[in-house]
């Protein structure tokens, strides 16, 4: 009795937070672990399409903060939005959080009426597969709870220190973040002198983490299906043939299958990585033409079975290229 009293009121109490996608939603639970945490998109489906349903409306209507990736990723939230009548969590409101604020945007065309496909029109909106972004991400959603919840503001600095932490620990391996330092490290990286720095101070053997594990991948070639691997490409240095789609979100014409065709013999591509949720019919012909295998990598948190949080979703990219 007195249990189910005390559930009742800590849930009355308890934030709601809404994620559109999993990753973000893993992310807040690290940093409000007494927060109602929910994901609107799981991580079977594709992040671009969701239909704004009213199950979705009701998540959002008695939301206390709304954490989205933004950066014209959901097509769907803009909707989902204007129908739920929470005007809290507008964007520009309190209750907002636009999680890839201040995260160095690649691939942003220099004319948006002239960009190749409209999908992507302000830049890369796939951020989370490079863990340094996930830092960023993880400040912006502690900086959004302590809007909605100023009392416990420190809190949530604290846990979004800590996982930070976890993240260096996880990209560099522990022993090299107890020497040099996770933020050191990481500026390292982040400028793409990482290596060198490693190598000149003969520590490269020290490096340990998703860095080390990942090592094999530099220079590695590979076909991915749709151009949501930017980030991870540029941290890990894999080398992108070309990809699948033709242009962001319109399915291979004949000639660009061809075209494909061409380039991987001609670069030896061994890899077609196909997205946990997208169509892996036109890569299994490309891999039957060619010998190359078709893995499944996942999209997010939940994209294939073993990525339960962010650290094996990173793992499970990482093994499945390998
Ligand atoms: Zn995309």
């Amino acid at each position: 009795m007195i249990l189910t009293f005390w559930f009742l009121f800590s849930r009355a109490l308890a934030l709601d937070v809404v994620c559109t996608l999993p990753y973000l939603a893993d992310t807040a639970k690290r940093v409000a672990p007494s927060a109602n945490v929910v994901s609107l998109a799981r991580g079977t489906d594709d992040p671009h399409f969701l239909s704004p349903t009213p199950a979705l409306m009701a998540q959002v209507a008695k939301a206390d903060l709304f954490v989205e990736n933004g950066l014209g990723l959901e097509l769907w939230s803009e909707r989902l939005l204007d129908s739920a009548g929470n005007p809290q969590v507008r964007p520009g409101q309190n209750g907002y959080v636009k999680a890839t604020t201040g995260v160095p945007v690649l691939e942003v065309p220099a004319d948006v009426s002239r960009a190749r496909g409209d999908l992507h029109a302000e830049g890369n909106p796939h951020v989370w597969t490079d863990p340094l972004n996930m830092k960023i991400v993880a400040d912006n959603i502690a900086t959004g709870l302590g809007r909605v919840d100023p009392s416990n503001a420190a809190v949530y600095t604290q846990n979004a220190a800590a996982y930070k932490k976890k993240i260096d620990e996880a990209l560099f391996g522990a022993d090299l973040v107890g020497y040099m330092g996770g933020d050191l490290l990481s500026r390292l990286a982040a400028a793409g002198t990482l290596d060198t720095t490693l190598a000149k101070k003969r520590l490269t053997a020290r490096l340990g983490g998703w860095l080390a594990k990942g090592a094999p991948l530099k220079g590695k070639p590979v076909v991915f299906y749709h151009q949501s691997w930017p980030y991870f490409i540029a941290r890990f240095g894999v080398k992108v043939v070309g990809y699948v789609e033709d242009r962001p979100g319109i399915p291979p014409t004949a000639a660009h299958r061809d075209q494909l065709l061409g380039l991987m013999s001609a670069q030896g591509a061994s890899v077609i990585a196909v997205t946990n949720y997208n169509n892996d019919r036109v890569p299994r012909l490309l891999g039957e033409a060619t010998g190359a295998k078709v893995v499944t990598v996942p999209g997010d948190v939940g994209g294939v079975s073993g990525a339960t949080d962010y650290f094996s979703f990173i793992d499970g990219i990482i093994a499945a290229l390998l």
